[in-house]
């Protein structure tokens, strides 16, 4: 039977460039997106046209209906969930700690740490062989951040992503026996819209000269990153992050 991935924020970046990859690895694919249903569409028409099986799926994770709804519309349209990638995830403008607002704090943590737990939980109520699943693998999508701490720029995003690391890891040795694994990537400095968000649209391309490798990444090597640790390969490999930053 076709393996089913579930990959939150896909309409964009690392998330589509995975499911691209994981589509031409013979995943079907759930495609959430936030608010950009056309982006969304566009993956999965290419997908469509490649010969592959997706679905785009509308959901806010920081949302436990809108997760519940993802993981039930996923199931519904491709079958049994096969593994998920916790990939949504928001920047904000760079400022000092002093100078951020409640109101960020909340959407940044809502969206980089309720939503991975929300769907870590309702990915392992679906994969547990404890619970009467098949098994299955987890991806969580950190950051450098979570190892640099990020100061004077977004030292709240970085401490998202330290919990996610720290989930990854908790949650790797909670269910190893379960038959899932769980693991993460941590990309550095990846073209994509984010750094837009972030208030800097050039940003990669600024700071490349103090990447070892002396450039940015693309979102297709991350990609490879995290499909390898959802397959078979990996089967001995879990509460591993692993650093796809350049050497930084
Ligand atoms: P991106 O290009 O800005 O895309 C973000 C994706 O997340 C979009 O698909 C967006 O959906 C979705 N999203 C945002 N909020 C959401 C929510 N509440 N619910 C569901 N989906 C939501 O980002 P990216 O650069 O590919 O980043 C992907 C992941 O990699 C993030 O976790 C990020 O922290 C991490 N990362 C990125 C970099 C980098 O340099 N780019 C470095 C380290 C880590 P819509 O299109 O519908 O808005």
């Amino acid at each position: 039977m076709q393996k089913v991935l579930l990959i939150t924020g896909a309409s964009r970046g690392i998330g589509a460039a995975t499911a691209s990859l994981a589509a031409r690895r013979g995943w079907a694919v759930a495609v959430n997106y936030h608010r950009q249903h056309d982006a969304a569409q566009a993956v999965v028409d290419a997908i469509r046209a490649d010969g592959g099986r997706a679905v785009a799926l509308a959901g806010d994770v920081a949302s436990e209906a809108d997760v519940l709804r993802l993981f039930a519309d996923t199931e519904a349209a491709l079958g049994p969930l096969s593994a998920l990638v916790n990939n949504a995830g928001v920047l904000a403008p760079q400022m000092p700690l002093a100078d951020m607002d409640v109101v960020r704090w909340q959407r940044m943590l809502a969206t980089n740490v309720l939503g991975p737990l929300l769907c870590c939980r309702e990915a392992v109520r679906r994969l547990s062989t404890r619970l009467g699943g098949q098994g299955g693998a987890i991806v969580n999508v950190s950051s450098a951040a979570a190892r640099l701490g990020s100061p004077g720029e977004y030292v709240d995003y970085a401490a998202c992503k330290g919990a996610l690391d720290t989930l990854t890891l908790g949650l790797a040795k909670e269910v190893a026996a379960e038959g899932i694994r769980v693991n993460g990537v941590r990309p550095g400095f990846i073209y994509t819209d984010m750094h837009a968000d972030g208030g800097e649209p050039g940003r990669v391309d600024r700071v490349k000269a103090g990447i070892p490798l002396q450039r940015g990444g693309q979102p297709e090597e991350v990609a490879a990153a995290i499909l390898w640790l959802l397959s078979d390969e990996a089967s001995f490999t879990t509460g591993h992050m692993l650093d796809v930053a350049g050497g930084r």
